[in-house]
């Protein structure tokens, strides 16, 4: 039996490749995102509650309404939008697949999408599944900021929507005011819808602050925005998210959803609806997570990396301009076989495979981790 393949050009992630070379190499394993300590027991605990009390059949295809409602009282109070938890709100299987249904709910064939790159690795399929065609935009090294007069210069009369993502992965850089503020002046009159990562919301550092699009009434009203709580709640594994939009947006994105997934693992809402009214467990978060970025830091000084700022998200990109010739791939594969550490090509972020000779590193690990992952790069 022949496909006719819609994704001609895509292989595995980076991420499995790298997490598989770590496995069979026994490397500590920087690479993909996740953290290697354990959740929260509070939250464990009221999943088994959830699933004891006998909430183990469907919930709403949106999702479970007093989780809606505690999303909604939290948006409120972090980024002052009252949203309809009933027309705005989908509780969604992660941030991905939000981000996916999003895109499937607007993109026609032959419609353009902005992206910058270093990007996310599952925007461009995501676009090109939808018979639609990715315009990267390469974000400036070494802070990766948007050149705005580019983006200006690459909208079209085809572009239906512009992806932006802060905390940004793999940078770990942040977008700011005066970056919504572009966002707002070249899509003002326009068709263009705005998806907004922001799974990394509570990764933010050093006493900076999440500027979510939510925050903005002119851009809220063409986005779609996307988040994730096992960033927020250390389980990726859960796959767990919600996607938030307008509600004339949103009610096109469950049609798509409804057919999909149709809704989301019930226990687990439950148990989140609880537990996100303790805000606290969320608002430490930037603290808890930047700590761990120091203290990699501080061990990576013994070896001859050079760390870029990171602000948020899990990641912190570390340079080897000076002392290797090998591309960004070649370097990750030697030190996963030979040194024991794993981590991602930053070139597997861009189509053209652009190369500034830095590695990203996930530091959301016990410090026990990256101790020894900083010493093995020592040697
Ligand atoms: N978001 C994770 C990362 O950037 C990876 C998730 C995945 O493997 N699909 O590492």
């Amino acid at each position: 039996m022949l496909i006719n393949s819609k994704l001609p050009n895509v292989g595995t992630t980076i991420f499995t490749e790298m997490s598989v070379l770590a496995q069979q190499h026994n490397a500590i394993n920087l690479g993909q995102g996740f953290p290697d300590f354990p959740m929260s027991a509070t939250l464990t605990n009221l999943v088994n509650e959830a699933m004891q009390n006998g909430h183990n059949q469907y919930v709403h295809m949106n999702g479970l309404p007093q989780l809606r409602e505690q999303i909604a009282l939290k948006v409120k109070k972090l980024y002052h939008n009252t949203i309809n938890a009933n027309d705005e709100i989908t509780i969604t299987p992660g941030g991905t697949y939000a981000i996916y249904s999003a895109l499937s709910t607007i993109l026609n064939k032959g419609d353009e999408v902005i992206i910058f790159e270093p990007a996310y690795d599952s925007y461009i399929p995501n676009i090109e599944i939808n018979g639609a065609v990715a315009v990267p935009i390469s974000l400036q090294f070494p802070d990766y900021h948007i050149d705005w007069d580019e983006v200006k210069q690459k909208i079209s009369s085809r572009t239906r929507a512009i992806i932006i993502n802060s905390p940004h992965n793999p940078t770990g850089s942040l977008l700011s005011n005066a970056d919504m503020q572009a966002l707002i002046e070249l899509t003002k009159g326009s068709n263009i819808f705005v998806i907004s990562d922001e799974v990394y919301e509570h990764l933010v550092f050093d006493g900076k602050e999440h500027v979510s699009v939510l925050a903005y009434p002119e851009l809220y009203k063409r986005s779609f925005v996307c988040f994730s709580f096992g960033k927020t709640y250390h389980c990726t594994g859960w796959k767990m998210g919600y996607c938030i939009a307008p509600p004339t947006l949103m009610s096109e994105f469950r049609k798509v959803h409804q057919f999909n997934s149709f809704c989301c693992n019930s226990p687990v809402q439950f148990a989140l609806a609880t537990f996100l009214q303790q805000e606290n467990e969320y608002l430490q978060l930037g603290k808890f997570i930047s700590q761990k970025r120091d203290f990699l830091m501080e061990a990576m000084r013994a070896t001859p990396f050079k760390p870029l700022p990171s602000d948020g998200s899990y990641f912190q990109l570390y340079s080897y301009d000076g002392w290797s010739n090998e591309t960004e791939k070649e370097l990750a594969i030697r030190l996963t076989k030979e040194y024991g550490v794993a981590t991602i090509p930053v070139s597997a972020f861009y189509k053209n495979k652009e190369e500034h000779k830095v590695l990203r590193f996930c530091f959301a690990k016990n410090e026990s981790t990256l101790a020894e992952a900083a010493m093995r790069l020592s040697k």
